[in-house]
């Protein structure tokens, strides 16, 4: 049995400054840098994720430039290759081991949907490496670390979201995830870090 830690979209735009901002996406940032400064060397894959999206259409629905609904439409984020779609720079990524892309044309809210650069599903990635549980940390709370941690529940992981190394856009919609992913078989704890 082996662990890995999946780290969810900590990308500039989601942090403090960003096109789709969360609230405390910075103290994220710095919170998982310091867990990875302690406890990387606990896991045998530390996965980042980033949401990566075509600049020239809308994703499937995903971006609405004007009128965005903030649960199924949002505003132009993370477009491939942009200062938006980078990791926010107090993530330090020097202990990440495998990146994966997701949302390249389509709305993508887990990192299950995405692939790494040799283009391996995250799902076949863990089971190579013989990763049965995953820790997941990032943002946002309640939508892509939700979907990602609900994702690999559903693949017979064993998941532990680290509550205080993520951060949501709402607080109610957060508490709910929370309880969902607890619902659903996982665990919900403090890393310490934060
Ligand atoms: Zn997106």
């Amino acid at each position: 049995m082996s662990r890995g830690l999946l780290i969810v979209d900590v990308q500039n735009d989601f942090t403090e400054g960003g096109a789709l901002a969360v609230t405390s996406g910075d103290d994220v940032a710095r919170g998982v840098t310091r867990y990875l400064a302690e406890h990387a060397g606990e896991y045998a894959a530390v996965v980042a994720s980033r949401d990566w999206h075509d600049g020239a259409n809308d994703n499937g629905g995903h971006f609405a430039a004007d009128e965005p609904d903030f649960v199924d439409t949002w505003p132009v984020h993370c477009v491939a290759g942009t200062e938006g779609a980078s990791y926010d720079p107090l993530f330090d990524t020097s202990a990440v081991t495998h990146h994966v892309k997701k949302g390249q044309g389509v709305s993508a809210y887990s990192a299950f949907e995405g692939t790494t650069e040799t283009g391996s599903t995250l799902s076949a990635l863990l089971t190579d490496l013989g990763v049965d549980e995953l820790d997941v940390v990032g943002l946002a709370t309640d939508h892509c670390v939700r979907a990602s941690a609900l994702d690999a529940i559903r693949d017979r992981r064993t998941v532990r979201v680290l509550s205080d190394l993520v951060a949501g856009v709402a607080p109610e919609p957060s508490a709910a995830a929370l309880a969902e992913i607890r619902a659903a078989g996982g665990t919900i704890s403090a890393s310490g870090a934060a």
